[in-house]
């Protein structure tokens, strides 16, 4: 018997450093789709990124990208498309994972810009999620800083006029207690860190106080509360933008909300061991390379397989990436977690993002030129297995 015949083979691609260099995208990159697909080699995109994009929009940029960058090749053949089920951008897996569970409840989303990441809620099925900068904007008080910012005013005390007569601040208390009794009747049930907040302290003040307790407004630490469950998406601390150096990324923001979460409990007097437990409880890490993140394109791509998910003897699945630390980390880890089955992994990784000549290739199964080269060498690879 053929030792192929009845074997699952499927690729995921990274997308930045493998068919795009900063702003420019590789002209290879079709070719090598449409290579792929001509072998009937099912496929997806894998990206840390996503930008609060539905996989919808963020599939047709794409694919206008790749097919204008291919030029020539664009003419010829059938398009492998990207469409929406090819794409697995950072928060992908929470519309299965998570969001039937969440459909009904309140849920504070972190990321910007601010109507694309309620739109992707919204299309993910969640009905009451609620962003942080429209929370800070609805409660006054929550950011002493929101109004000052907005009209370009010192925030102290001192350097302004008194804006309210006494009995408007009565008032404004008074809705205050209002909202507090509302939010008692309907409190948070988690938090989805979606991507980069734009304003860093806002989303860590809002996150922190409904980590702190599900009701925020009424109660300032809740200790008979269920650690708040606190989702990121994307890992990544570093990433590059246009500016010679690496910018903070979504991880950089993990850590700075974490410490002020864990500096606002001991502030709060909280027992060490509580502290410890809380933090361990509430933050769960998604994106490259976690596991969640590398199971959940499994089943993708036994989804999208010619032959349906059903039963096979064996499944070889290939990562395209560029850096040792995301994408084959994510396939040294995800080999460990299928030793002794059917399911294993192979990294390519190649030579056009974050990968250098002479670095750790991190267990990488080949080290390649590009995407072009690289799906080049998987059909090799699998043409021996036949
Ligand atoms: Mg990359």
């Amino acid at each position: 018997m053929k030792r192929g015949t009845s074997a699952r083979v499927a690729i995921a691609f990274d997308i930045d450093g493998v068919f795009k260099y900063g702003r420019e995208w590789s002209a290879d990159g079709l070719a090598a789709l449409q290579k792929a697909s001509s072998h009937g080699m099912p496929f997806v995109f894998v990206t840390n990124g996503g930008g609060g994009l539905t996989e919808a929009t963020y599939g047709s940029h794409l694919k206008d990208k790749v097919v204008s960058a291919g030029g020539q090749a664009a003419a010829h053949a059938e398009l492998a498309v990207p469409e929406a089920k090819r794409m697995v951008l950072s928060y992908t897996p929470w519309e299965s994972q998570l969001c039937p569970d969440l459909r009904e409840s309140k849920v504070l989303l972190v990321g910007d810009p601010k109507e694309k990441v309620i739109e992707v809620a919204k299309a993910y099925g969640l009905k009451k999620a609620v962003h942080y900068s429209d929370y800070a904007q609805q409660h006054p008080t929550v950011n002493p800083f929101r109004a000052a910012m907005e009209a370009g005013t010192s925030h102290t005390a001192v350097a302004n006029a008194t804006k309210q007569p006494i009995s408007a601040k009565t008032q404004s208390f008074l809705s205050l207690a209002d909202a507090a009794a509302s939010e008692a009747a309907d409190p948070f049930k988690a938090i989805l860190v979606m991507c980069d907040p734009y304003l860093w302290y806002e989303a860590i003040q809002v996150s922190v106080d409904v980590l702190c307790s599900p009701t925020p407004l009424q109660l300032e630490y809740d200790p008979h509360a269920e650690p708040m469950p606190i989702h990121f998406s994307n890992p990544d601390f570093l990433s590059k933008f246009e500016h010679p150096y690496p910018r903070f990324a979504q991880g950089a923001f993990k850590i700075a909300l974490r410490a002020l979460y864990e500096a606002k409990l001991r502030a709060l007097r909280v027992a060490e061991e509580t502290i410890g437990e809380k933090l361990g409880a509430s933050f769960r890490q998604w994106g490259k390379p976690t596991e969640a993140t590398f199971r959940f394109v499994e089943q993708r791509l036994r989804d999208l397989a010619p032959g349906g998910a059903g039963p096979v003897a064996a499944e070889r699945f290939y990562m395209v990436g560029d850096n040792p630390a995301s994408d084959m980390e994510g396939v040294r880890r995800a080999n460990i977690f299928h030793r002794g089955s059917t399911t294993s992994w192979k990294g390519v990784l190649v030579k056009t993002g974050v990968y250098k000549e002479g670095d750790e290739t991190n267990g990488a199964a080949v080290v390649v030129k590009g995407v072009g080269e690289a799906v080049d060498w998987i059909l090799e690879q699998e043409a021996k297995m036949n």
